[in-house]
């Protein structure tokens, strides 16, 4: 049987990207487990806001290039379980089980669906979830962006780079997103906002032709090409064992050090309950988790 790996980093996104360099700078031998690209959300992003700065797939990549040549094992697999065998973390993919002494979960979040009718319908068909890679499709077009959050203003800021107009459509009466990115909203004359609004429908056939709105007892249309939801993130949690505790949303709940309630097992960024949401706070708590792990194996 192989010898176990001190680490075993479940995500490549920049927290678990993160991670598995930090582990590696401290000489534990480490894995890191992804069965679709690395790099996670942030590569939907050309222009980070905030340090480091850059695209996000740049700023993965880097990371991705720096943890190989650090010799870092690719474990090309989803994780379905994580287990315990003696002194060893088990953890199950589809080709195999992985054996660890330390596991330090950083599977991110996925972007939530609004959940209303159309959405699902015609997705693909005007229905998107990146404004970096399908803004180029609405040139000169008008689109709906859903949210009040920094991701809906910091798509709505993209799209109006392509887009004819952008509308903005929000249920609360302020805005919870950064008040820089609230700010630069004055300074596009093609970003219209529609505050205290709700999305009943995505509209179309073929393809999207527009969303029925209510405002109060006002039920109205906006006419578009394309719609964008971005109402908030859930955990990608699926293989994480009962006994690993969460908050009511699914987010995983830790201990300062950023161990979960399983030993041995620790949590980081997007699907950890407190993560800030910051590119600096998945770059922070990827290190912590890391140095959590040593300070536990020592
Ligand atoms: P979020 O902060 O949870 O905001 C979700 C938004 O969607 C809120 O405005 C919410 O409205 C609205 N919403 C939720 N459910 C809805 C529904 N059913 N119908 C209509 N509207 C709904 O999510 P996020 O913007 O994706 O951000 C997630 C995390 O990533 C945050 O921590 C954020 O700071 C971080 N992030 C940071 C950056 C950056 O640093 N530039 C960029 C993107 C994301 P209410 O306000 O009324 O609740």
């Amino acid at each position: 049987m192989p010898e176990p790996y001190d680490v075993l980093v479940i995500g490549t996104g920049i927290t678990g990207l993160t991670a598995a360099r930090q582990a590696l700078r401290e000489g534990l031998v480490t894995a890191a487990m992804e069965s679709m690209f690395f790099g996670g959300l942030v590569t939907n992003i050309n222009d980070l806001d905030g340090e480091p700065g850059g695209s996000g797939s740049d700023v993965s990549a880097g990371l991705m290039m720096e943890i190989s040549q650090m010799g870092v094992k690719n474990i090309s697999e989803a994780a379905s379980a994580i287990t315990r065998d003696g002194d060893c973390l088990v953890v199950k993919g589809d080709a195999g089980s992985h054996r660890a002494r330390s596991v330090i979960i950083a599977s991110g979040a996925r972007l939530k669906h609004l959940g209303v009718p159309g959405e699902a319908e015609l997705e693909e068909k005007g229905v998107s979830r990146c404004a970096d890679c399908d803004g180029p499709f609405y040139q000169g077009k008008e689109v709906v962006v859903v949210g009040g959050g920094d991701s809906a203003l910091q798509e709505a800021l993209v799209l109006t780079e392509f887009a004819g107009r952008v509308h903005l459509v929000h249920r609360g009466e302020e805005f919870r997103a950064q008040q820089h990115l609230v700010d630069r909203l004055a300074g596009h004359s093609n970003i219209q906002v529609h505050m205290n609004t709700r999305v009943e429908a995505v509209l179309g056939s073929a393809a999207v032709s527009g969303v029925r709105v209510r405002a109060g007892d006002g039920v109205s249309e906006i006419a578009c090409a394309g719609f964008f939801a971005y109402v908030g993130l859930e955990p990608a949690n699926e293989f994480v064992p009962a006994e690993i505790a969460r908050d009511a949303a699914g987010f995983l709940q830790t201990d300062e050090g950023l161990q979960t309630a399983m030993p041995g097992v620790f949590a980081a960024g997007a699907v950890r309950f407190g993560y800030g949401g910051m590119l600096t706070h998945a770059i922070a708590e990827g290190e912590a988790a890391a140095k959590s792990a040593l300070a536990l194996l020592r």
